[in-house]
């Protein structure tokens, strides 16, 4: 098991204090005042963020192969985004704006429907970002055609399907307006994705299950965690929302004696540590279910899944699906919702850690740079957008997941 992930061997806390040499340029890291660290965020994110746009755009000829948030161009346009958010630099939009042009076109016959992998993330970023440049004749172009999109024969889960367009309704309402998409719209397709949940789970002790290719995933990619993050920012009813509440306390009364998830119902290999299979996306779940039901019992169960990620999730690999970036952001969520420090530090020294180490363990072979090796969700855009996060850990958010 020790070989998919690095022994944390980084102390539990340090306080910070100007001018501490400590044993390692990582643990010197882990000293610097924060404002001087997140100088150094802010200097590997934009240099970062220049070799994606060389790799996955400049080198394609400024063409489209994969237009997916998950692997492909948007990821691209995405970390473009966050950056102009930081910087304000506005060549970084007017490029991202030209990137998701490019896979709006390529995007257009695509039958996949969500924001990770399908034609909502096109549209609805596109919206957003046509709104930051002022231009409400591409807003209303985006938004039309996301009204254009059609669920039919769709799965459940948020990698390919209906929560997965759901959130993307979300992030519109969010960034452009309220009901931009309508509640009455949204909260029909919910209450589709609740009755197949109850049919499946057959009244069982957990009142809702789905499957995705036969299987009853857990996970945030494909299974209960990422369909029940969704489902909280639904306008529901009582009875809904406590089989979603339900839902969470059975996975955290079935859960490894470790403090892991399983990948799947019924599941007993306790092996996987990623945002899409095991505790880190569960965690970042539970965080928000604490603050949506005002719950101890699911901060707690957060904390507790929080602390498994922080022993087995500096994994080797760098992505935000399932890689060290993305266990970076249970501690941010967690430092947001209650305020501690010590979450802070946590996130600071799983970024530290890629920061200091990434490029020497790749080049060396001892870490895995991602089968995308710059896209957003297994490469490294994804590390530069947690280390432009790092920047303003208050306003952090897990890409296409956080809201
Ligand atoms: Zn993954």
């Amino acid at each position: 098991m020790a070989d998919r992930f690095f022994p944390n061997e980084m102390p539990e806390f340090v306080e910070e204090q100007e001018g501490v040499g400590a044993q390692s340029t990582l643990h010197t890291l882990l000293y610097l005042p924060y404002t001087k660290l997140a100088d150094n965020f802010l200097r590997a994110a934009l240099d970062l963020k220049e070799k994606v746009v060389k790799e996955t755009w400049v080198s394609n000829g400024r063409r489209v192969k994969d237009f997916t948030l998950y692997t492909g161009a948007l990821g691209t346009a995405f970390l473009l985004l966050k950056a102009y958010q930081v910087t304000n630099n506005r060549s970084d939009l007017s490029l991202c704006s030209e990137i998701i042009r490019a896979c709006d076109t390529v995007s257009a016959g695509s039958r996949h429907v969500t924001f990770i992998c399908g034609r909502a993330g096109v549209c609805a970023l596109g919206a957003v970002v046509a709104k930051h440049a002022g231009d409400d004749a591409l807003v209303n172009h985006y938004l039309s055609s996301f009204r254009e999109i059609k669920l039919r024969d769709v799965p459940n889960e948020l990698l390919y399907g209906k929560v997965g367009y759901l959130w993307a309704c979300s992030f519109l309402n969010k960034h452009i307006g309220e009901s931009t998409i309508p509640l009455t719209h949204t909260s029909l397709v919910a209450k589709e994705i609740i009755s197949v949940g109850k049919r499946l789970s057959n009244k069982g002790t957990c009142p809702l299950m789905y499957e995705w290719h036969g299987k009853k995933y857990w996970g945030a990619a494909h299974g209960l965690t990422g369909i029940m993050h969704v489902l909280m920012d639904m306008e529901l009813k009582p009875e809904d929302k406590e089989c979603i509440k339900g839902t969470l306390s059975y996975m955290i009364k079935h859960r490894f004696p470790s403090g892991n998830y399983p990948s799947s119902q019924g599941s007993e290999s306790d092996r996987l540590m990623h945002w899409c299979h095991g505790a880190p996306g569960v965690a970042l779940t539970l965080t928000k279910a604490a603050q949506v039901f005002q719950d101890e019992h699911m901060l707690q169960a957060a904390e507790e899944a929080a602390q498994v990620v922080w022993s087995r999730g500096l994994l080797k690999r760098v992505g935000i699906c399932h890689g060290i970036s993305g266990n970076a952001y249970v501690f941010l969520s967690l430092y947001r919702l209650t305020g501690r420090i010590e979450y802070l530090y946590r996130a600071k020294a799983f970024a530290c850690f890629l920061l200091d180490r990434a490029d020497q363990l790749i080049a060396e072979g001892r870490m895995h740079s991602g089968d995308r090796p710059y896209s957003m969700f297994e490469g490294q855009a994804g590390m530069a957008h947690l280390f432009l996060d790092m920047i303003k850990p208050s306003e952090s958010r897990f890409p296409a997941y956080e809201l």
